[in-house]
């Protein structure tokens, strides 16, 4: 009998699965073309790092917390889903930096705190005289003449000054990519700065040039019921059925461009194609047939993180950011990273009878946190907080959550690293993409970018294999 189905299988339903499940869904009706999609989870739900709870009636993001709406794939899906009557718009501009035991507001205009118009440098008690005149020099060459692969520390120290990376550019860059910056390179990063910085010599020219980029109000959304609503509407969509406790344990090659993947070490289905819409940790495993292929995989390395919400009276603070969070330096040698104050941030938390606070810690580099009880975490943190904001009552209540080796952390030349495993791939498992939070960024807007690329490749494939 001949073959007319092919199967195409996504695995993991996070963000980038399911963004990968509904574009092909979407070209498969379109097109009339004849395959199916198979999503397979290892867990029992659908959304991965997007994990929203309900407590009462109020909805709390425990993992990813916003969008960035200065990079567009999100927004483009939300629209195409029809949620913009459900979004939130992120208020009270941008966080404070705590560094010297003092919180400091950066009131004039900036991107990622670094000051946009130079002579605001002077604006910046943060920083010592000797720290500004380095901004003020650094900022007025240009560094396009070496373009080398350097870390995110060194390419900031270059261009606004060795202390301005310290102090301003490494809590910010901390918070966004929970990585340590004298670790990660700076074309690993897919930072739109960086690429934008060719066509305008500087740094202080570009921003100039590109005031969308710059922080403020409106720069992050989420829905009212949480990052989920994102999730949930595209499994909602998916009329395929998505399998969950469905975990792929290997993938191995087979005929006729075919490949059998290994479901929970007992039930086998062959596929056509292949998105890996895992986060990179689980590679080792899935490819643990390929030693060459592993070998790819061995620079990856996962950082770890944490969250807690903490929910205080009102008033419990002597004092408190201007802006809609607190950003720590690594420097104050604190657990803390960075605190969301949701009242702050977002309007539909504002009215609380409460304050809620989303306090993120533990670093990249710093695994212990991770292995500490709930008691021990709290109080740690809450020591913590309290030279921060001074703090007068205990919390009402907190939820913690861990997220072990769940971001990843781009080493120096990770571009090239990237392109050679990407080429491999190509010549050696055709048919088969990797996607999401991993090897070619991370965070929703990159995810979805993925997620669109992978399954114009599966399409494209498919229609090329006969
Ligand atoms: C604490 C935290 C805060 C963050 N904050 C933000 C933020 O505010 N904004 C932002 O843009 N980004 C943020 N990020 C990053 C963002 O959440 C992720 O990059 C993105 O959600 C990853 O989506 P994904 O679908 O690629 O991977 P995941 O969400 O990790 O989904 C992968 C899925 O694959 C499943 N899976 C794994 N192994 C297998 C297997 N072998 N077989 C079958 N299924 C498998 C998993 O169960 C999971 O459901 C944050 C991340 C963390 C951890």
């Amino acid at each position: 009998m001949e073959k007319t189905n092919k199967r195409i299988a996504v695995i993991g339903s996070g963000i980038t699965g399911l963004t990968t499940a509904y574009q092909l869904k979407k070209h498969i009706i379109e097109e009339n073309l004849p395959y199916e999609v198979v999503v397979l989870e290892s867990s029992i739900r659908s959304g991965g790092k997007l994990y929203t709870m309900k407590f009462g009636e109020q909805y709390i993001d425990l993992g990813a917390e916003s969008i960035d709406t200065r990079q567009t794939e999100a927004m483009q899906l939300i629209e195409e889903l029809d949620l913009t009557d459900q979004l939130q718009y992120s208020k009270n501009g941008k966080q404070d930096v705590y560094a010297f035991n003092k919180l400091y507001h950066f009131d004039c205009p900036t991107y990622k705190g670094i000051p946009v118009k130079r002579t605001d440098i002077w604006k910046y008690d943060l920083v010592s005289f000797q720290g500004k005149l380095a901004f003020l020099k650094d900022t007025y060459f240009s560094r396009l003449e070496n373009r080398q692969e350097v870390t995110t520390k060194e390419y900031f120290a270059q261009r606004v000054g060795e202390e301005v990376a310290e102090y301003i550019v490494e809590p910010f860059f901390s918070k966004i990519y929970s990585s340590d910056i004298d670790e990660i390179g700076i074309h690993g990063l897919n930072e739109q700065i960086v690429d934008l910085e060719g066509n305008y010599g500087t740094l202080t020219k570009t921003l100039e040039a590109h005031p969308e980029l710059l922080d403020g109000d409106n720069n992050y959304i989420t829905f009212d019921n949480g990052l989920e609503t994102l999730s949930e509407t595209l499994v909602e969509n998916l009329d395929t059925a998505i399998r969950y406790s469905k975990k792929v344990t290997e993938i191995k090659k087979s005929i006729n461009n075919t490949y059998i993947l290994d479901i929970n070490k007992k039930e086998q289905l062959r596929v056509d194609s292949i998105v890996v819409a895992t986060d990179s940790g689980a590679y080792n495993q899935i490819f643990s047939g390929d030693v060459e292929l592993n070998g790819y995989f061995k620079e990856i390395k996962m950082g770890s993180i944490g969250f807690v919400l903490f929910s205080f009276p009102k008033g419990s603070f002597n004092k408190t950011p201007k802006g809609n969070g607190v950003l720590s330096v690594r420097r104050n040698n604190s657990y803390i990273q960075s605190v969301v104050w949701l009242n702050k941030k977002w309007d539909h938390y504002k009215d609380k009878d409460e304050e809620l606070l989303g306090v993120y810690f533990g670093r990249s580099t710093d695994g212990i946190m991770m292995s500490l009880s709930n008691k021990q975490i709290e109080e740690a943190i809450l020591n913590d907080l309290n030279s921060i904001l001074d703090i007068q009552n205990a919390p009402n209540y907190r939820i913690i959550k861990r997220w072990p080796n769940a971001i990843p952390q781009f080493s120096l030349n990770h571009d090239e690293k990237r392109k050679n495993l990407f080429e491999f791939l190509e010549d050696h498992y055709p048919g088969l993409y990797l996607a999401g939070n991993g090897i070619d960024g991370f965070g929703i807007n990159n995810c979805i970018a993925q997620a669109k690329r992978a399954s114009e490749n599966v399409l494209q494939h498919l229609k090329n294999t006969k």
